[in-house]
């Protein structure tokens, strides 16, 4: 009898005693390859002594001191490493404990941004269908992922959303990809001249969208039009990179590729890898030079903010990432995955669509293909393939078709930047044997 409350009490899970590299072993000594980093979070795989040992140090010098008495050096150190990294200009760095907190406070930010200028009406926060930010009320709010809101829809924001750039799903028959990003871009400029655009704080979207959709990459030029519009109407762009940042696509921001600069950006999984829970809100000069230079501060903040052995981990991982070239790593095995999803599974009658991008790559699994008709929610096609693949020492993470019907189930992949040929080989056999187990 266990005394924790787990997820699904009805399905007991194995008990995990051993993490290292790309291979979780449980108390029987199963050994299952990290296929997804849990959700996307184990970027250097499991067990590397670089983080155990600077934890180790932070932990002998200080391990906690609350962020309205000290700054650590750990702070300051990550947040430097964040901002040299950065090849788009984010000069500030507000450290939390996990994905949600990142995105409150992002959308906090921005609110008092607009404050700050003198700008009280806007309080509404566009965002997207089919994506998902975070559990907690306000990251819920701006989600959109029905079946995760429907309980709490009383205590939700009334947030609006317009339709995410997923041509798989959107772009109507014959349109090039030019023109459907520009179309997708301008469902944004048609939302804020319906609500006003003095009523709209921001618009919020994932750089590449993680696991709503599964590893949805938008159409080039869709958020250069985008910046256009949301500088157009005052409004600020805040991209969500919390799976799809710290490198997972290949680059160490996702919106290096689109050639965009938000005005504030989040980072979580990739960034501690999974050794400590902590996340990121970075912001432009001009954000934090208005509220600094304002009212004088951000009024936000947790007792665990910028924790610093968290910040201690994080920084071996992001330095990890760095001296052993892993963005590189990440390049060609995301090629290597994405060639041999194509080979595997380009023909099934049951994947309608293989994508992504870098080491974020997903399938999405339909009744029939030509129709690109979804399965129905009941068969539970993506737990069932995740059930199977556990079976056969396989992590992969599973998300349910969720919009009414308009996309269906996928199986998302996410190993380790470090991973090598012959497992992305590995995992993508028994994936095949997984999908075909189940359906
Ligand atoms: N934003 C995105 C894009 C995510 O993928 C997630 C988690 O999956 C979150 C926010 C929430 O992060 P957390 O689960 O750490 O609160």
């Amino acid at each position: 009898m266990t005394h924790v409350f787990h997820r699904s009490p009805k399905n007991p899970l194995p008990l995990a005693v051993k993490g290292a590299g790309a291979y979780i072993t449980d108390e029987t000594g199963k050994r299952y390859i990290d296929a997804c980093g849990g959700a996307a979070v184990s970027c250097i795989g499991h067990g590397d002594v670089r983080v155990l040992e600077a934890v180790q140090r932070q932990m002998s010098e200080i391990s906690y001191a609350h962020t309205s008495f000290f700054t650590s050096a750990a702070a300051e150190a990550l947040a430097d490493h964040l901002c040299a990294a950065s090849p788009v200009p984010l000069d500030k760095v507000y450290l939390v404990g996990s994905g949600s907190e990142a995105v409150e406070a992002a959308i906090k930010m921005a609110r008092q941004y607009h404050l700050e200028r003198g700008e009280a009406s806007r309080k509404l926060v566009i965002s997207r269908h089919q994506s998902y930010h975070g559990n907690t009320l306000g990251a819920l709010s701006v989600g959109g992922n029905p079946p995760r809101r429907k309980p709490y829809g009383p205590f939700l924001l009334e947030e609006p959303k317009i339709e995410p750039c997923f041509a798989y799903r959107y772009a109507k028959e014959g349109e090039s990809a030019e023109d459907y990003a520009l179309r997708a871009a301008n469902l944004l400029e048609g939302k804020i001249l319906e609500l006003g655009p003095e009523n709209v704080v921001a618009f919020l979207a994932e750089t590449v969208v993680g696991a709503t959709a599964g590893a949805v990459a938008a159409e080039a030029g869709y958020f250069r039009r985008v910046r256009e519009i949301c500088d157009r109407y005052g409004v600020l762009l805040i991209l969500d990179e919390v799976m799809c940042g710290s490198g997972r696509t290949g680059t160490f921001l996702a919106c290096e590729e689109e050639n965009v600069t938000p005005d504030i950006l989040t980072l979580a999984k990739g960034l501690g890898g999974g050794y400590q829970p902590i996340a990121a809100v970075m912001c432009t000069a001009n954000v934090y030079d208005t509220i600094v230079n304002g009212s004088g501060g951000f009024v936000h903040g947790h007792t665990y903010s910028a924790h610093p052995l968290a910040c201690a981990a994080a920084l071996a991982v992001q330095k990890i990432i760095r001296d052993d070239d892993l963005l590189a790593n990440v390049r060609a095995r995301g090629a290597q995955l994405q060639e041999r999803l194509q080979a595997r599974f380009g023909n099934h009658p049951h994947v309608g669509d293989v994508r992504g991008r870098g080491l974020l790559q997903a399938i999405e699994l339909v009744e029939h293909r030509d129709a690109k008709t979804p399965f129905s929610p009941e068969r539970r096609i993506g737990a069932a393939i995740k059930k199977e693949a556990m079976a056969a020492g396989l992590m992969v993470y599973p998300g349910a078709g969720t919009i009414d019907g308009v996309s269906g189930d996928h199986v998302l992949l996410a190993p380790p930047y470090n991973v090598d040929a012959e497992t992305i080989d590995l995992i993508v056999d028994r994936l095949g044997l997984a999908v075909d187990a189940a359906l």
